[in-house]
C-alpha cells in the first residue's frame, strides 16, 4: 500500500484543515481526537509520510522514531496523565479497524478504561 497525501491527518499536518492542538515538536503533533471516546482521547502523529506502526517502524530513521515516542510520553506529562495512568493505543489495518492510514497512536485516560479488547475474543 502506498501514503495517500490526501489522508486527513496529512491535511491536518499541512494546515489545510484545523485540529485542537496539544503538542507539536519536530517529530510529532498530537491533537484532541474529533469523537473522543474516553474523557481525555488524544492523537499523536508523527511528521513523516508513514502509513501504520508497521509502516513506521521498519522505515522510518532511528532519530524519527525516538522523537516520536519521547513525544508521545511528553504529551502524557503536559497533559497530567501519569499519576492516573493512561492507555497507548494503534491500530493497524482492517481487523484493528485502522482508519485513517496516517500512523497514529491514541492516548486515552481520564477514567476507568476497563478491559483492553472487546469481550469474547478468545
Ligand atoms: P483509527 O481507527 O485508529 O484509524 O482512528 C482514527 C481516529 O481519527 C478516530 O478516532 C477518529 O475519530 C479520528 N479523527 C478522524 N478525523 C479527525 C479529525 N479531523 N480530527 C481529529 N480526529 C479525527
Amino acid at each position: 500500500m502506498q501514503y495517500d497525501t490526501d489522508n486527513i491527518f496529512a491535511k491536518i499536518l499541512r494546515n489545510e484543515i484545523p485540529c485542537n492542538r496539544v503538542y507539536e515538536d519536530d517529530f510529532a503533533l498530537a491533537f484532541h481526537d474529533i469523537a473522543p471516546q474516553a474523557p481525555v482521547h488524544v492523537l499523536v502523529i508523527p511528521k513523516g509520510e508513514y502509513i501504520s506502526f508497521d509502516d513506521f517502524s521498519s522505515t522510518a530513521p532511528a532519530e524519527e522514531i525516538a522523537g516520536f515516542y519521547r513525544a508521545v510520553q511528553k504529551v502524557a506529562i503536559q497533559l497530567g496523565l501519569r499519576e492516573g495512568g493512561y492507555r497507548v493505543l494503534t491500530n493497524i489495518g482492517a481487523h484493528a479497524h485502522q482508519v485513517v492510514m496516517h500512523y497514529h497512536l491514541h492516548l486515552f485516560a481520564g477514567c476507568d478504561l476497563g478491559s483492553m479488547v472487546k469481550k469474547g475474543l478468545n
